[in-house]
């Protein structure tokens, strides 16, 4: 096994202990606690950082309340999105640096993490050109006075937000959410994943470096239920921008009833996939294997879910055994392996736990399903594959978020989208065809925040991103983000 070289600067950075940023300081937490943060392919201790609890989130939200009404204020938009450039610069700089971090920490291969740091240095030059951009109307009202009336909209920041993200993209979450921050002129108070904090505290210095004003991005790091949670009920933050667990976005939804938060929800998925039968059968099922094994399948999008129709079935089930195990599952740092491993223990036990259900579940193993016997150590787990005839094993309809597809076939065109709508998810959908008429038709008719023809996990910063149902509310990138961080004021002149 080979590794690559860490660029020299990321030492230093992994030796100096992680600390909270709040008002422009770093610092650590005010009860001096710790945690540890682990390498997911070595399961080795990799740095430490601090554990805030909520009297550090109470200073956090402070310093982002003061720099909301302070200074930050009275930055033109043509600053703010200058500002933003000047990141997106600095993270370009630094790119392979930042990439080595993503996969230590969160073990995914490098060229993935490379992957992930492009796409966030171009969602932040994105973000660039919106503050010019974000403008009211006027409007044409018909006052029951008579008297001419002068009515306009003009766009504000919503206020303090605080962004909870998760593990799985730990870079481009954490841009996502701080790309329109930052554009609408609001301030936050970030908290990552407990499992991936050091790439967001390596993304905070350099917004720091960057010149955003002190208190304009706090960083509070540590576990949920310890700092997410009183973040999701603090009743001076206005607003919850939130991506993670279906279960955990309920209790944010909850907590953010106190002060009447606006809230935006990005949550789970158990992702149809329909091959047609008019399908390429080699594109569709490539497509079907990387829609579920990229990223060891720890994606919200993950296409775990795939419905091939009857006629094509023996033959996607050939590709797909071959694609899966044409995977080299090793540490993200050799630059052979193609499939990393998952997050965590937990996250292993869990997608372990969904591999032993499902089988009790009478669905059938095509292949995979162990942990790989050439690797010792680290959280690693084989891609597999289940076939289930009758839909209903717990891999069938459950989010397993790990590198698990099952596959069902169908012949009645009448039942497979009632089929494919089935879930108490809608965060994404896709077809394989080559009949234009069924595709969009199809694409109309699945109740999906995202439907991909042809492709997978095709995300832009310029297209809306969400949910229907229980994935979320709102939609992330777009002019649609900045509707949600941003308040839409009315004001009447009366002109007589
Ligand atoms: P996962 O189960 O994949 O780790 P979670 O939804 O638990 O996903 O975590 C996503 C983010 O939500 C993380 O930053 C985590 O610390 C945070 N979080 C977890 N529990 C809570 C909670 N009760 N309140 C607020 N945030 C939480």
């Amino acid at each position: 096994m080979s590794t690559v070289q860490l660029v020299p600067e990321l030492h230093a950075f992994l030796d100096r202990p992680g600390q909270l940023f709040i008002g422009g300081s770093w610092q650590d937490a005010r009860s001096g606690e710790r945690f540890e943060v682990e390498n997911p392919a070595e399961q080795r201790v990799i740095s430490d950082v601090a554990q805030a609890g909520s009297a550090d989130v109470d200073d956090a939200v402070a310093a982002a309340r003061a720099a909301f009404e302070g200074p930050w204020r009275q930055y033109s938009p043509a600053r703010r999105g200058g500002l933003l450039l000047r990141l997106a610069d600095l993270m370009e700089a630094e790119a392979e640096g930042l990439a080595q971090l993503i996969t230590l920490e969160n073990g995914k291969p490098l060229g993935m993490a490379r992957g992930e740091v492009a796409s966030a240095v171009s969602i932040m030059r994105y973000f660039a050109g919106w503050p010019t951009k974000i403008e009211g109307s006027t409007l044409p009202v018909s006052p029951a006075s008579g008297h001419p009336m002068l009515n306009y909209t003009l766009r504000e920041p919503v206020g303090v937000c605080a962004l909870i993200v998760p593990w799985n993209f730990p870079l481009n979450m954490c841009v996502w959410k701080l790309g329109p921050v930052l554009a609408t002129g609001c301030t936050a108070v970030l908290k990552p994943a407990e499992q991936t904090p050091l790439i967001a505290i390596r993304l905070v210095q350099l917004i720091e470096a960057a010149g955003v004003p002190p208190g304009v991005v706090n960083l509070i790091t540590g576990q949920g239920q310890r700092v997410g949670a009183p973040l999701a009920e603090h009743p001076d933050v206005d607003k919850i921008a939130f991506t993670g667990s279906t279960q955990v976005g309920k209790l944010i939804a909850q907590a953010a009833t106190g002060n009447m938060k606006k809230v935006s929800l990005e949550l789970g998925g158990k992702s149809p996939n329909i091959i047609l039968a008019d399908a390429d059968v080699k594109r569709a099922a490539k497509g079907a294997a990387d829609g579920i094994f990229y990223n060891q399948g720890q994606v919200c999008t993950a296409a775990s879910r795939l419905y091939v129709h009857q006629s094509l079935l023996d033959d996607v089930l050939d590709e797909l055994r071959r694609h899966a195990t044409a995977h080299v599952v090793g540490p993200g740092l050799d630059p052979a392996s193609t499939l990393g491993p998952l997050v965590s223990q937990r996250q292993l036990d869990t997608v372990s736990g969904y591999l032993q259900r499902g089988l009790a579940d009478g669905a059938e193993l095509i292949c995979g399903g162990q942990r790989p016997a050439h690797l010792e150590r680290g959280h690693f787990i084989e891609p597999s594959v289940f076939l289930d005839r009758q839909e209903r094993s717990c891999v069938a309809r459950e989010e397993i978020f790990g590198p698990v597809l099952t596959v069902m076939s169908w012949s009645e065109p009448e039942e497979l989208v009632a089929r494919a709508n089935d879930s108490p998810y809608g965060l994404a959908a896709g077809l394989w065809t080559n009949d234009l008429r069924a595709a969009h038709q199809l694409a109309a008719q699945l109740k999906a925040g995202s439907v991909w023809i042809n492709c997978w996990n095709v995300v832009d910063p310029a297209s809306p991103f969400g949910g229907y149902k229980q994935s979320g509310w709102g939609r992330e990138m777009s002019k649609h983000v900045i509707d949600a961080y941003t308040e839409t004021k009315s004001v009447f002149v009366d002109l007589a």
